[in-house]
């Protein structure tokens, strides 16, 4: 499945709804220093399940919330869509009727997070299992963070070990097997 829109609303810098579209040949976003390059990775990160404020650079979640500027009050709300290709009906069962498959996250000032996939409201985790099925998660190989070259090269093995299971698409497996043994 192909991303194919990124929607951002109040989150971070993109205080108005902003369309990012993601065409085919995509490789990188340039622009001057501090015009939201790394605001838009976070945004994919964030509806793909993200839950660790350091990974949004904020001490917490809600500072993802567009925090105001000298002539813009602040929001209440930061919401993200992504959408992606769903042509070929590979979305998990309950989510296939449409060809395309629409994830959304919002948090609320107060009142944290919700998802919806389709305008239907799911949990976190299913929003998380549905992306690490597809070795495209939150902590995915394919999205590299500024300073992320270097810390694989200096990560343990053990920690390596868990980049190359999320590149290979196991760690739901991992957590499913993690939540069995809890029960
Ligand atoms: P660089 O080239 O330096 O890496 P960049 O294009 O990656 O820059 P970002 O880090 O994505 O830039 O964007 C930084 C901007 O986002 C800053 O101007 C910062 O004030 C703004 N910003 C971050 N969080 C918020 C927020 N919650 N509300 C409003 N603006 C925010
Ligand atoms: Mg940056």
């Amino acid at each position: 499945m192909r991303f194919t829109k990124l929607r951002l609303t109040g989150f971070k810098s993109f205080v108005d709804p902003t369309d990012l579209l993601i065409r085919d040949g995509l490789t990188g976003v340039v622009g001057p220093n501090g015009c939201g390059k790394s605001n838009l990775l976070e945004a994919l990160r964030w509806v793909m399940g993200e839950n660790r404020a350091s990974a949004m650079r904020g001490g917490g979640m809600e500072d993802v919330i567009f925090a105001g500027a000298a002539t813009r009050p602040a929001r209440n709300f930061a919401e993200v869509t992504l959408v992606l290709d769903n042509a070929e009906r590979l979305a998990p069962a309950g989510f296939n009727d449409n060809d395309a498959l629409e994830i959304t996250r919002r948090i609320t000032r107060d009142a944290g997070s919700a998802y919806k996939v389709n305008t239907k409201d799911v949990r976190a985790r299913d929003v998380q299992m549905l992306f690490a099925d597809a070795s495209t998660g939150a902590h995915s190989p394919a999205l590299v963070r500024q300073g992320q070259i270097s810390e694989l090269i200096n990560a343990k093995p053990k920690n390596r070990r868990r980049i190359l299971e999320e590149a290979a698409g196991i760690s739901g497996l991992y957590q499913r097997r993690h939540e069995a043994e809890l029960k």
